[in-house]
């Protein structure tokens, strides 16, 4: 290579590198496999090692990787938080091994630990008390995310016993269940969200939340594996594991002791085979040696230590070929690509398709041709995803895969929103899934969990014209008759269709307004709206800013309402659904009143509060006669705060001079 192609490799990689760095720590939406990104990184090392003259001052390779953001305050760590060396083979950890050896000789062990695959978190405690929680960020600063940590139930807030020091630091990495990943992320598909890539980014995504409450409705964990104290207390690390288990952290009970780099391989192809019957993902082992007098002997480079290495797994990828996209619409009318692949064996499974996400992963990151052979690689991840296309296997005169410009399923032309990834089918109304995909979403068990009608009934009531829209289902006991001369259903089974679409107009209010199907009124917006509004005219003709003053409303939720009560059909199909009995109004519940301390006084209740749930508070305040109410006006008596309340929410109480009490407040005026 000629130095002036040095100059522009280097310069393309650093950039490129840059704009990774940025989509994983920043958006928490990688597009690159770790094993590539890690290749360029050495390939850049290298170049830069080659021609100094020619390096970035600020190159990935002299940084962490950084994912301070704005929203949260930045604090300095008290010991950097450094990342690991990364190995993806054996001769490069036997050469780790060698290293160490000529180092320090040959009298040590290691530690052998699972690489989780979450975000790293450091904990200060004083006193047994849990006072911080800081992300690495770019290793020397992070971002303050305690409020949010402290939901975390694993995380002990305080200590209750054992001989821990007044003052430490803790760190671990924090991340999401499998399950529970798969069970949220179904819940934002359904919500018509963007479902997140992975366990990581839901993870990452959801510590960097702004509203603690969303962040405690998410189960995250987290495993500790380092303590950081300013004397030392142990010899070892594995000592200090032992230890701050019993302090009460949660340690990983997989970690093992090993005397010898072979049994450090024999650890390594043990969760190589058996990682995917875990709860949660790795993506690798983490070596560390044991001693803390050989730690320190062994010291740092600027990035890592020199005595710790990571071995990654290679995420297991395989070559296939793409017969097809194809194209599904949901009942919001969003369109999701997916790859029709040649069936092939991965990581224990056959898989026949993978995601595609949206156009812009089809046309601009992987620009797909007609059968193309493409890397398919499975993370932790339920669906694989393509990594990449094999362009030597492209034959010449392949056609670009070009994104649909119309329904497959009704032939409308598609939208797709200024600053949005999906695409829409506008054709509510004429559009086969849609229509179906509406009324099997309002039926079903989250929504109005009708006994004795399924997704396929709906199919089939549909096309035989029985219903085309949700207020005829409850037509359907007029047409009684016609249902059983159809032939299709037996009278019992149409008996007991009729009674459970009758029950079903006791649901409560929340449950009809997630029934409706309203983009991104999900099942807990359904609920907080209900909860807030209490009727459906106050929610339909509520403003932009009444509908972000309620909790957990954000401003693409609010622009979806006003935009779905602004359409003349949904109202009038709104007003049919209330003739014919459903619930519009939420039920208050009947309290029996412990005092009348705080009779004739309004309350607001906003942020996280230790020992309460805000729901607990609205209780304890109603139970003493006491109202809640839901917007803050000069007529508010009282702002009950928490951590983390909406700065918005502050300013406003506080130029009304509204007095801002504490929960502690709160429990003397009813003492
Ligand atoms: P990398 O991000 O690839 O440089 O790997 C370093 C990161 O691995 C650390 O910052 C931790 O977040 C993470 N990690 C996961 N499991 C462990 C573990 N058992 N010990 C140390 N670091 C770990
Ligand atoms: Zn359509």
């Amino acid at each position: 290579m000629s130095p002036a192609e040095a100059k522009t490799r280097i310069e393309s990689l650093t950039s490129e590198l840059k704009q990774h760095n940025y989509n994983y720590y920043v958006l928490a939406m990688p597009t690159i496999a770790d094993y590539d990104f890690d290749k360029k990184l050495e390939e850049l090392n290298a170049l830069e090692k080659q021609y100094p003259e020619f390096a970035d001052p600020n190159s990935p390779t002299q940084q962490v990787g950084g994912d301070i953001t704005k929203d949260f305050v930045t604090v300095t760590h008290r010991w950097p938080m450094l990342s690991l060396g990364n190995t993806y083979n054996e001769q490069e950890l036997l050469d780790f091994d060698q290293r160490i050896r000529k180092a320090i000789g040959d009298n040590f062990e290691y530690v052998c630990e699972l690489k989780f695959d979450g975000l790293s978190m450091s904990l200060t405690y004083e006193d047994g008390v849990l006072v911080r929680a800081v992300t690495r960020g770019d290793g020397i600063q992070g971002d303050d995310v305690t409020t949010n940590v402290r939901t975390i139930n694993t995380i002990p807030k305080r200590l209750k016993h054992g001989d821990y020091p007044s003052q430490f630091e803790i760190r671990g990495e924090v991340f999401m269940h499998l399950k529970a990943f798969e069970r949220l992320n179904n819940e934002r598909i359904e919500a018509g969200e963007v479902p997140y890539a992975n366990p990581r980014n839901f993870a990452s995504g959801t510590i960097k939340m702004q509203d603690s409450a969303e962040v405690a409705r998410r189960p995250l964990d987290c495993f500790l594996y380092f303590l950081y104290t300013e004397r030392l207390l142990f010899r070892t690390h594995w000592e200090s594991l032992q230890a701050v288990k019993n302090w009460g952290f949660h340690t990983n009970e997989h970690s093992k002791l090993c005397s010898t780099i072979d049994d450090v391989f024999k650890f390594i192809s043990y969760w190589d085979k058996n990682r995917f019957d875990l709860s949660y993902d790795i993506d690798g082992i983490v070596i560390k040696v044991n001693s803390y007098a050989q730690q320190q002997e062994l010291g740092f480079t600027a990035k890592s230590p020199r005595w710790a290495i990571a071995y990654k797994f290679k995420a297991e990828q395989v070559q296939t070929e793409l017969l097809a996209v194809t194209y599904q619409v949901g009942r919001t009318g969003a369109v999701t690509p997916v790859a029709n692949l040649k069936p092939v064996l991965l990581a224990g499974t056959t898989v026949k398709r993978a995601t595609l996400h949206n156009a812009d992963e089809i046309e601009k990151r992987l620009k797909l041709h007609e059968h193309d052979w493409v890397f398919v690689e499975k993370g932790g991840e339920i669906i694989p995803k393509i990594i990449s296309v094999n362009l030597e296997k492209r034959s010449p005169d392949a056609k670009p895969v070009k994104y649909l410009t119309h329904c497959p399923e009704c032939g409308t032309e598609l939208i797709r929103k200024e600053g949005e990834a999906a695409s829409y089918c506008p054709n509510d109304e004429g559009c086969h899934p849609q229509i179906v995909g509406k009324m099997q979403h309002f039926i079903s068990r989250k929504a109005m969990n009708i006994d004795g009608l399924g997704d396929e009934t709906i199919e089939t009531l549909y096309q035989n014209k029985f219903i085309g829209r949700i207020s005829d289902i409850y037509d359907l006991q007029q047409h009684s008759e016609e249902l059983k001369k159809m032939g299709r259903f037996g009278e019992k089974s149409i008996n007991n269709m009729l009674a459970g679409i009758e029950k079903s107009k006791e649901m409560p209010f929340e449950k009809v307004l997630f029934g409706l199907g309203i983009r991104y009124v999900g099942e807990t917006v359904a609920k907080k709206l209900a909860a807030h509004f209490k009727n459906i005219d106050r929610l339909a003709s509520a403003t932009f800013d009444e509908l972000i003053a309620a909790e957990e409303i954000g401003e693409r939720i609010a622009l979806s309402i006003i935009e779905y009560f602004s359409d003349e059909k949904h109202k009038q199909e709104i007003e049919k659904l209330q003739t014919q009995g459903l619930q519009f109004v939420t039920i208050e519940k009947e309290v029996t009143l412990a005092s009348e301390k705080l009779s004739g006084q309004s309350f607001i209740i906003s942020g996280v509060f230790e020992k309460f749930s805000r729901d607990e508070l609205k209780d304890i305040i109603e139970q003493n006669g006491g109202k809640i109410v839901s917007g803050i006006s000069a007529k508010l008596n009282f702002l009950v705060a928490g951590d983390n309340m909406g700065p918005a929410k502050l300013e406003k109480a506080q130029k009304l001079n509204i007095p801002i009490i504490s929960d502690a407040e709160l429990f003397e005026m009813i003492a």
